[in-house]
């Protein structure tokens, strides 16, 4: 048994003594000071590098190596926030981050956040907290309008909508469903037959389902696109491999079609995919999870049509619809296939309303059983900037891509590597920017990679901007994926200065 600490001041103390966890008092005054903290963060976050330059491990050479026994004043905790943690932090919401795809944010998303955990309530049944369900029901309404989903995915057409925490979970949940739909039918011996389609585009996302979900790890079909088609999934290859499955009698179960693909934002034709999917019984998923947001404004509506003939739908408002992180909607046409799947009664958690079929138990649509109260989020996002601020919010992003794609467009040492579609261009510099000796075409593209590889290190180490890359169609592409709220035009014009003179070095250095 541990001895107690000797430095513990408040051993003796009596419960009358002790502090209260909530008093309304001190949650004022420090809540104030948070606020004012988080404020100014978002006045100097210009000033920080953007991604983060510590090495590893060194967060355990500044902390103590025990939790301390006495409490300590705020002023100090947030003295090592600001002293330990933020130099830790890679800037996320700083107008000069264009890596992976934004988690952008705004005032009343993080106020919504705030009454969420200011509430702090679980919502697993209408019954523990029926405002929670109930909003959750209509701000996916709301949002599913905003989109034009067809009826069919909303709460007043059959269909409806919840909110999980990731685009993972999401796919693990409509998996299971379409999983269970299949078996009931074809029998649970024959599990071993189930497969899986996606694109060598689609995310990773979709993998981790199958693993999770028990799909045979043969069974998973990553088709592969071309630059022919800027990168969507084909659905001529999509019927290929099917039919060549159901030849060797297996049994196609769920698609995930994607639009806004991950390494370039690449959109899957759903028409012509879900008329292939329907015509063998597979359960189709739209992943959109950075572009779904989009197509709230009519002019991108386009990119998701045909989604009237998929299963279910999801898109992170997390990450470009200002809503802070966690908050991926999901909307299913069959809620029933979710429930049958994911639906638990334990005898503690009964109640009339459950029982009389009338109410939604959103713990049965999802995979853990607590839930926060995420629709308050959205909800105030929705009413804070309307939709009409909202789509303006998003055309801005698109626009500023636009310029970039312009800029990069304009130099010729450098290519737009694909048609941009949304707010993510891929770029690079191009082969015939470099006058590479040599006779093997892959040797010169090894050595182009090698260029743009290190053009992006030196971008990133320089802390002035944060891009990523992907690999597609065989060549080492630069992501300027634009999406934070904060992000200007004149951030734009610095992000490309920085490009072009780290382009001028490296390529004067290589001599090419
Ligand atoms: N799908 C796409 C197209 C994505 O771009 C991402 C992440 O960027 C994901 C899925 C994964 O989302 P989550 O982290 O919500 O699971």
């Amino acid at each position: 048994m541990g001895g107690l600490n000797p430095q513990e001041s408040n051993i003796n103390s009596s419960p009358t003594d002790m502090p209260s966890a909530l008093d309304p008092v001190e949650f004022r005054r420090q809540g104030h000071m948070m606020v004012d903290f988080i404020a100014d963060y978002y006045q100097n976050i210009e000033k920080y590098p953007v991604l983060s330059q510590v090495e590893p491990g060194y967060l355990r050479k500044c902390l103590p190596e025990s939790a301390p026994a006495n409490p300590e004043p705020i002023e100090s905790i947030l003295q090592d926030v600001q002293n330990h943690i933020v130099p830790g932090l890679t800037h996320w919401q700083s107008p000069s981050f264009f890596a992976y795809f934004a988690s952008n944010v705004s005032i009343a998303g993080f106020l919504g956040e705030l009454l969420c955990t200011g509430f702090n309530v679980v919502g697993f049944s209408w019954v523990s907290s029926p405002a929670v369900t109930e909003l959750e029901s209509i701000v996916m309404d709301w949002l599913g309008n905003l989109l034009t989903l067809p009826k069919s995915f909303l709460f007043s057409g059959n269909g409806g909508g919840v909110i999980h925490g990731s685009t993972c979970e999401a796919i693990i949940c409509t998996m299971v469903a379409a999983r269970d739909q299949m078996l009931r039918q074809i029998g649970l011996d024959n599990m071993q037959k189930l497969v899986v389609y996606g694109s060598d585009q689609t995310h990773s996302a979709l993998q981790k389902a199958c693993q999770i979900v028990g799909i045979n790890p043969n069974n998973f079909r990553v088709i592969k696109t071309t630059k022919s088609t800027s990168f969507a999934l084909s659905p001529e290859c999509l019927k290929l491999a099917i039919s060549s499955d159901v030849e060797a009698g297996l049994v196609p179960l769920f698609l995930c079609a994607t639009v806004g693909t991950t390494a370039t934002a690449a959109v899957d034709p759903l028409d012509s995919l879900c008329q292939v999917a329907k015509y063998y019984g597979i359960w189709v998923h739209v992943d959109a999870a950075y572009a779904g947001s989009a197509c709230i404004c009519p002019e991108f509506r386009h990119f998701i049509d045909g989604v009237e003939g998929a299963n279910s739908f999801s898109l992170n408002a997390h990450k470009w619809l200002f809503t802070a992180l966690d908050c991926c909607c999901v909307w299913v046409k069959d809620p029933s296939t979710l429930t049958s799947s994911l639906s638990t009664n334990p005898e503690y958690l009964r109640n009339k309303a459950t029982d009389s079929k009338q109410v939604v138990d959103y713990k049965d649509w999802q995979i853990a059983l607590s839930r926060r109260f995420r629709a308050m989020k959205l909800w105030l996002v929705l009413k804070s900037y309307g939709s009409v601020n909202l789509r303006n919010f998003l055309r801005s992003h698109v626009k500023m891509a636009t310029l970039f794609e312009e800029l990069v467009s304009t130099d010729r040492r450098f290519e737009v590597v694909v048609p941009r579609v949304f707010s993510l261009v891929c770029f690079r510099v191009s082969p015939s920017a470099a006058i590479i000796i040599s006779d093997d075409e892959i040797n010169v593209e090894n050595r182009i990679d090698e260029v743009n590889r290190k053009l992006l290190e030196g971008i990133n180490a320089s802390g002035h901007a944060f891009m990523t890359h992907a690999v597609v169609g065989g060549m080492y592409v630069i992501r300027c994926a634009i999406g934070v709220t904060l992000t200007e035009e004149k951030h734009i014009a610095m992000a490309w200065k920085l490009v072009q003179e780290h382009a001028d070095a490296i390529l004067m250095k290589n001599n090419i």
